[in-house]
């Protein structure tokens, strides 16, 4: 039982994606939008950041401060 989880887990990390913008390794992966013209898969951070970019008014919310 112990061991399937372990494999099960280790097949996960093979899959290592790195963010389009930053090249960091991507943990969880975000899928950019199609006018963001991106190809690959983004960090959250640079998600986020691109989020803000495109929809300013999006992130007033989150980025209160
Ligand atoms: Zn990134």
């Amino acid at each position: 039982m112990f061991f399937i989880l372990i494999k099960k887990s280790k097949c996960a990390l093979r899959t290592k994606l790195k963010c389009a913008i930053c090249s960091e390794n991507v943990s969880m992966r975000y899928n950019p939008m199609e006018e963001w013209s991106i190809d690959g898969v983004l960090c959250g951070d640079c998600y986020s950041k691109k989020l803000s970019e495109y929809y300013p008014g999006i992130h007033k919310q989150i980025n209160k401060k």
